[in-house]
């Protein structure tokens, strides 16, 4: 018996270890040829900081210039080899027509797509604003599926990579978050759907999907404040595990730890993930209306 529980505690270390190992090393991405949408601030500029230290060319997208100015000056002192901006609106299609273009002239070529940006969605309950859901489909899947087909031919020709932030939330849907939830739902579709066609078209394209919990950028922490009882992770460390796994070439990147667990276990034990789904996520009015009661 004591044997059993000793070869039981050697597999689950060595899983754990095997989970832990990032064999991940910067000098793969040095002049790498970038472009990463939503990089004027949390996520996306701190995955932009990531590249630039690496040595990457880097093209950065959002709508705040100014913002973005910033982030390239910091790329520039980091270590980047070139930083180019493009101010777009991606709930635009106009707008972003000209992207791939412009980031493909500017670079000569395409090595790693990074999709990043989200849309405003407030975090509430559903009051069932149907034209909000439709434009953050637009923001936060569309423009994803409308870049991400526009770059496929130049990545065919570099053996590239697309990267896509995802959510534990497109994965388990939680309170006060159902358009969002929808647009990370969406976007597990069509991307896993699309490697598996790439696959079977043996492209050299991969395509990564980031799972992540919550991160301490100023938007989700401003949304999520009072209203959530876990713990937010650094968003320098959520990019890290961003640009790693995008450069190892990983199918699926869980961060932070407890995400992986989470999406392994979502239909084993239902009631009791609902449980603890409504036991993390406060609603005080509810409380207090059942408190009068
Ligand atoms: P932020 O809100 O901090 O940043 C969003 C970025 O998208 C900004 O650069 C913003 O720039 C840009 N953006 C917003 N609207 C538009 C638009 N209409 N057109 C073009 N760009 C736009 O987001 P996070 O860093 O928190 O999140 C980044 C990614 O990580 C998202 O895909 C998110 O779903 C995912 N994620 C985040 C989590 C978190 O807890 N933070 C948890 C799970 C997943 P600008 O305003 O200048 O346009």
């Amino acid at each position: 018996m004591g044997s059993v529980k000793g070869w039981i505690c050697v597999v689950l270390v060595g899983i754990l270890g095997y989970l832990c190992m990032d064999s991940f090393d910067p000098e793969s991405i040095a002049n790498a040829r970038v472009l990463v949408t939503g990089a004027s601030t949390g996520i996306g500029e701190e995955i932009a900081y990531h590249y630039a230290k690496a040595g990457a060319q880097l093209v950065i997208t959002a709508r705040r210039e100014q913002a973005l100015q910033k982030v390239k000056a910091k790329c520039l002192e980091l270590g980047a080899k070139n930083v180019s901006l493009i101010i777009a609106d991606m709930g635009e299609p106009v707008d972003r027509e000209q992207i791939l273009e412009k980031a493909v002239t500017v670079l000569g070529g395409l090595d790693y797509l990074v999709l990043n940006h989200i849309g405003y969605t407030p975090f509430q309950m559903w009051e069932g604003d149907v034209s909000h859901a439709r434009w953050l489909m637009e923001v936060n899947f569309i423009s994803y599926v409308d870049l991400a087909t526009a770059a496929l031919p130049y990545l065919t020709q570099t053996k590239g990579s697309i990267i896509v932030l995802s959510s534990l939330t497109g994965k388990t849907p939680i309170p006060f978050a159902a358009p969002y939830a929808a647009t990370k739902f969406a976007l597990e579709g069509f991307f896993v759907a699309l490697r598996h066609e790439l696959t079977m078209r043996e492209s050299p394209i991969s395509i990564t999907l980031c799972i992540l919990g919550l991160i301490d950028t100023q938007s989700a922490m401003e949304k999520t404040k009072e209203k959530v009882s876990i713990s937010a992770y650094p968003a320098k460390d959520a990019a890290f595990a961003v640009v790693s796994a995008g450069a190892r070439r990983v199918k699926e990147m869980y961060y932070p730890w407890y995400v992986w667990p989470t999406c392994f276990f979502r239909d084993w034990f239902p009631q009791i993930r609902d449980w603890a789904i409504l036991r993390t996520f406060n609603y005080e009015p509810q409380r207090q209306e059942q408190k009068a009661l």
